[in-house]
């Protein structure tokens, strides 16, 4: 556990099993992590599948929290939101699912090991995490890239809807 909080930024998807109501739980669950407390929480957004072909459409968000855990610990508490919600790993890469919940960013930091890479690896050109994240954080930058909006300027959206 840090003792300062620190400002973090989670990415949510669902394609499975109502995920539009998937979402609002994952808010619900992020709402009462411990040491934490969020921010803001972007709409809701369509997106076409990555992965797998045949695979229902997305719904993604991105939430900002203040959080006292680590990282690791943050992580954690993510796997175990999606393991509550029913989320079973072990399949194909990509595959459909439930609740997915990625740390994009977590304050300053870059890192990369065995189970943690921040920012996100993928992050910077995924229309589905650049559109809401700056909606909610305009002036963001982006620890060793830069600032957010030149990457939303330069991501096409790829037919990311705004649905709420
Ligand atoms: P992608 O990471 O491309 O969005 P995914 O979300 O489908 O793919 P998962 O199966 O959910 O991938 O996670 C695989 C592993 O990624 C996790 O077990 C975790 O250790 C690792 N990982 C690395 N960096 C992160 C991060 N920033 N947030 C969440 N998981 C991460
Ligand atoms: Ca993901
Ligand atoms: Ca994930």
């Amino acid at each position: 556990m840090n003792t300062l909080p620190k400002c973090v930024y989670i990415g949510l998807g669902s394609n499975l099993d109502d995920p539009v109501a998937q979402l609002k739980r994952g808010f619900v669950a992020l709402d009462s992590l411990p040491a934490s407390c969020c921010m803001r929480r972007s709409s809701l957004y369509r997106s076409a599948p990555l992965g797998p072909a045949g695979q229902p459409d997305y719904i993604n968000a991105v939430a900002e929290l203040e959080t006292a855990l680590s990282a690791q610990e943050l992580l954690a508490q993510l796997q175990a939101i999606e393991a509550h919600h029913g989320r079973v790993r072990g399949g194909e890469r990509w595959a459909a699912r439930v609740l997915d919940l990625d740390i994009l960013l977590y304050a300053d930091v870059r890192m990369h090991d065995a189970v943690l890479t921040i920012p996100h690896a993928e992050m910077l050109a995924r229309e589905f995490v650049l559109y809401p994240l700056f909606e909610i954080a305009p002036a963001l930058e982006i620890p060793g890239a830069g600032n957010l909006k030149q990457w939303v300027e330069r991501c096409p959206a790829r037919g990311l809807e705004r649905i709420e």
